[in-house]
């Protein structure tokens, strides 16, 4: 991919001269139609090396491009492909010519206290109008933990988030956090060289699988060994899980892993299998794309993203096929033995580990502190980690 910085240059000079307006991009739209609506050559699209033509196809759905104008003349058009990277039309005297650049933005830190009222995700968006950050508590310090939270507990966090023209862009990232139950305070840390939570003695438990891999609208079709099949008309096995979700929404690696297959796989269309440890797969199917640069042999983690929604092969409508297999016998990914995978850091990993957590520890009790009627824990955790406690 060519990341023209004379592109960004041209473009601030540019930008004196012209208005910029703002528009959705049309639902369902593709490049090479939008390219025609905008009466510009298809062979800027065909002229593109292969991995490009890939950028072109990973518009996020209900995003906002921005034309700039000199009068009726169209002068360039920036299309956002992720929230760091952007599609730069740039109209040239003898056509058109297209690059990718990147989307400026900064990083800022908050520091959020927050006592239970009613519930963690409602509390949470109160604070912090973030609709995100109340699930990935839960999903750092376990369902279990919030069931027995009581009002008037407290929950401080330290999270950072990109932003750009005073918006948000992209999702928070929880850097540190603490949770009080029962007048006991449990405290997770990110490791920046795992991206894995950890409690305070560097230990940490997550689940082997996720068990959904996107935010999906509702389940299509259950797992079953026998249902009443849509296009083919008659009853067959449902070997996994249908997602129903908008076309071009994330899917997620359900658990660590390497990508095993990556292409079109007959009525499953564009399909990516990982294969995990114990002998465990998990398969993808119907995407409408795939992440830049997942190939066969890549490594992934859990919950890092893999590609989009979408209905390729036999589908009546985009969703996600989630399957998982022992082997190669199908299991229902409801069911599964949600295996525990207990790390714990040691060494040099531990040493730095150490230095980040008590860092956060200052930052966390500093956000406790602020708050004038907050009583400071006695008790602090830490043996206790998911899943355990
Ligand atoms: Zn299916």
């Amino acid at each position: 991919m060519r990341v023209s910085i004379f592109a960004v240059l041209f473009f601030c000079i540019g930008l004196n001269a012209t208005t910029a307006i703002k528009k959705p991009w049309v639902s369902g739209e593709s490049f090479l139609w939008f390219l025609k609506r905008h009466n510009i050559s298809k062979d800027l699209y065909f002229n593109l090396p292969q991995t490009d033509k890939e950028l072109c196809a990973e518009i996020i759905a209900n995003s906002k491009y921005t034309v700039l104008v000199d009068g009726n003349d169209v002068k360039q058009i920036l299309i956002p492909i992720s929230h760091k990277m952007q599609i730069h039309i740039r109209k040239e005297n003898t056509g058109h010519s297209i690059d990718f650049i990147a989307i400026s933005s900064k990083t800022i830190e908050k520091q959020v206290l927050v006592t239970l009222s009613s519930s963690i995700y409602k509390d949470m968006y109160d604070k912090t109008k973030n609709r995100t950050l109340g699930g990935n508590l839960v999903s750092i310090f376990g369902k279990q933990k919030f069931k027995i939270m009581q009002k008037g507990d407290k929950i401080a966090i330290n999270y950072t988030q990109a932003v750009k023209d005073g918006k948000t862009i992209g999702s928070p990232t929880i850097v540190s956090a603490m949770i009080e139950v029962n007048k006991k305070a449990y405290f997770r840390f990110r490791n920046p060289y795992d991206e894995r939570y950890y409690n305070k003695k560097g230990q940490t438990s997550s689940n082997f699988f996720l068990k959904v891999p996107l935010r999906y609208k509702r389940i299509s079709s259950p797992f079953s060994y026998r249902r009443f099949h849509p296009i083919l008309k008659k009853y067959r096995a449902h070997h996994g899980i249908d997602y129903a979700a908008p076309r071009g929404r994330q899917i997620y690696a359900s658990g660590d892993g390497k990508v095993a297959f990556r292409g079109r796989k007959g009525g499953y269309g564009k399909t990516i299998i990982i294969q995990h440890k114990h002998g465990y797969k998990t398969l993808y199917a119907h995407m409408r794309g795939f992440r830049k640069g997942i190939r066969v042999g890549k490594k992934v983690s859990q919950g890092s993203l893999i590609g989009y929604v979408g209905s390729t092969g036999r589908s009546t409508g985009p969703h996600l096929h989630f399957g998982l297999y022992a082997g190669s016998k199908a299991i229902n990914p409801n069911r599964v033995v949600r295996k525990a995978l207990k790390t714990v850091l040691k060494g040099k990993e531990k040493k730095l580990f150490d230095k980040v957590a008590k860092q956060q520890l200052n930052k966390l009790q500093m956000i406790s502190v602020s708050d004038p009627t907050y009583e400071p824990y006695e008790n602090i955790d830490s043996s206790c980690y998911r899943g355990k406690s």
